[in-house]
């Protein structure tokens, strides 16, 4: 039997996003042990992680003057708590950087970007962050752009991405920055395949076929990213990984629909108001979603596996979402719990090599193939 804590342990453990930074813009320091959100530099390091990509988040409803310098600042704001902390973590631009990094004991941090909104339009700031050391873009989120569809959009007003699309695709192959098709619709992704001269990757997304939510990806999605020579990233947020706990959630919201967009309105610019007033309804769906056991460990490697079965072990990481989402499956709630992940696939039976392959092998071949 595989002693799973030392194969965690001596594995390169790569999270392909987390939304941290979004805390970071409100004072939070990274080096200090937190009871809430879900990492820290105490709880990576009890999770065994490696390489923890940091997505630099934007709402599509961003005004377009406002994009590129809020991106900036969350730059900014990372390399503060890198700088602060530079014994224990330090940027990576190549995947060599990366290993460099970690094997002097620190973690590899990578920047990215999630949503293209980011570059407003305007090609020339794709070169822009890519300079800062945005080594991933997103392209789209739970909105279309301008240029890319979502998987949330039921009213398509082009076929996946416009020419500028395709431009932003074809500019990011040569710059050397991964394409993120994760939000993307399925015509996005098909468009993206089609032109993509670099694998790409599907940073925090989950399996349709097991979770039939529109951000997760079908058989046929999957086998194009093996194709490509990419990697998906295992998301953990619930409502992706079960479709009968995103039901509950979809009821539950649904019900209090009304009251939280009439309390949103009414407190437009007191977030203490707004969470007081809100804190009881959360309190209750959340109290009646975690009444629905068997969202664990296991739901997350039964992705895994699906994947695995389809098209091999070379194509699936790991994308928890951290700090991004509110629920996450049991013996998952924050990023200490990662050596889970690997007790559950030694469990199964898998070889070691698949193992160290699911937990950060795979993101790096596309690391060093599609940046160096
Ligand atoms: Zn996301």
């Amino acid at each position: 039997m595989i002693d799973y804590r030392k194969l965690h342990k001596d594995a390169l453990v790569a999270d392909m996003h987390s939304d941290t930074v979004l805390r970071m813009l409100n004072g939070f320091d990274i080096a200090k042990r937190d009871s809430t959100g879900h990492m820290d530099l105490p709880r990576i390091k009890d999770g065994g992680i490696n390489l923890q990509v940091f997505a630099c988040w934007l709402s599509t409803q961003t005004p377009i003057e406002e994009c590129r310098p809020r991106v900036d600042l969350m730059i900014d704001s990372l390399e503060a708590q890198v700088s602060r902390n530079s014994d224990q973590m330090a940027i990576c631009l190549t995947a060599d950087d990366a290993i460099k990094i970690i094997s002097s004991g620190r973690l590899a941090t990578f920047i990215g970007i999630e949503n293209g909104v980011a570059i407003a339009n305007d090609i020339s700031n794709l070169e822009h962050f890519y300079n800062r050391g945005v080594r991933y873009m997103t392209l789209t989120h739970t909105a279309s752009s301008d240029w890319c569809i979502s998987s949330a959009d039921t009213a398509e007003a082009f076929y996946g991405l416009t020419d500028f699309g395709r431009e932003v695709v074809r500019k990011m192959n040569e710059l050397g920055m991964i394409i993120d098709i994760s939000h993307a619709s399925v015509s996005a992704v098909d468009e993206v395949l089609k032109l993509t001269t670099a694998p790409v990757i599907a940073s925090h997304s989950c399996v349709y076929e097991l979770a039939d939510h529109n951000r997760n990806l079908t058989d046929e999605q999957i086998k194009a990213v093996a194709d490509n020579g990419g990697v998906i990233g295992i998301n953990f947020y619930n409502g992706y990984l079960s479709s009968q706990w995103s039901d509950l959630s979809d009821s539950l919201f649904g019900t209090y629909r009304g009251l939280i967009d009439s309390i949103r309105t009414e407190y437009p610019d007191d977030r203490k108001k707004r969470r007081e007033e809100l804190g009881p309804m959360f309190d209750d769906i959340e109290k009646k979603l975690s009444k629905l056991a068997g969202v664990n460990v296991a739901t997350v490697v039964n992705h895994i596996d699906h994947i695995v079965n389809l098209v091999g072990a070379d194509y699936v990481g790991l994308g928890s979402d951290f700090d991004g989402v509110f629920a996450l499956p049991d013996g998952l709630k924050d990023c200490s719990m990662m050596p889970n992940v690997t007790q559950e696939l030694v469990r199964r039976g898998y070889s070691e090599d698949d193992i160290i392959k699911i937990l950060g092998g795979n993101f790096m071949r596309v690391f060093n193939k599609a940046c160096n």
